[in-house]
């Protein structure tokens, strides 16, 4: 389940001196009243929202592939024998280690 971070907010100032504090417009950091609304900042915005997406996506592929490696790797340490957590040597020793064993 992905992290909801609390909305953003605006981070320009009123006339008065004081901070905006209202919502700023999603990827961006300002509200539709000081900028937001503008069709390159909504541009911007949109590209940077489309942009965490993308990473999220490359995050949970990643985080996928090492916990399958891990899985690989606890499979054939409790084959060989090895710890769990003995040092990745290759695949090519492991399948070298493995080879010999079945010819045992
Ligand atoms: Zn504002």
């Amino acid at each position: 389940m992905a992290r909801v971070r609390p909305a953003r907010r605006c981070s320009a100032r009123r006339h008065c001196g004081l901070p905006c504090h209202a919502y700023a417009i999603a990827g961006g950091s300002v509200c539709r009243m000081h900028g937001g609304g503008s069709p390159a900042v909504r541009a911007a915005a949109k590209r940077r929202v489309e942009e965490g997406r993308v990473i999220a996506r490359v995050n949970r592929v990643l985080l996928q592939e090492a916990e399958r490696r891990a899985a690989e790797r606890a499979a054939v340490s409790a084959v060989l024998g090895l710890p769990p957590d003995h040092p990745d040597l290759g695949w090519h020793w492991t399948l070298q280690q493995l080879t010999a064993r079945r010819s045992r």
